[in-house]
């Protein structure tokens, strides 16, 4: 998928977050980063759709489209946590 992000430019690779991620990072907040890489796809959930995932039920938030430079940024903004397994 390309698409120019507006903070780092035009982009060939892009990750998937849940929403509350993506508005978290432009508002500077930390909802959780439960992150993880399927098939190269980089992924994250806020801590809210990362509970609900793992107790079977459905997330609460839609994925969005994240540069792989803001998804480095939102990751840092969490305190860096290591991937999921
Ligand atoms: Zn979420
Ligand atoms: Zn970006």
């Amino acid at each position: 998928m390309a698409g120019s992000c507006e903070k780092h430019g035009p982009q060939d690779d892009w990750s998937g977050v849940c929403r509350n991620v993506g508005d978290a990072l432009k508002e500077g907040r930390s909802v959780g980063f439960n992150w993880g890489v399927d098939d190269g796809f980089y992924w994250a959930f806020c801590d809210e759709c990362q509970t609900l995932t793992l107790n079977g039920e459905k997330r609460v938030h839609d994925l969005v489209p994240l540069c792989k430079g803001c998804f480095a940024e939102a990751r840092l903004l969490n305190g860096n946590p290591e991937a999921l397994q």
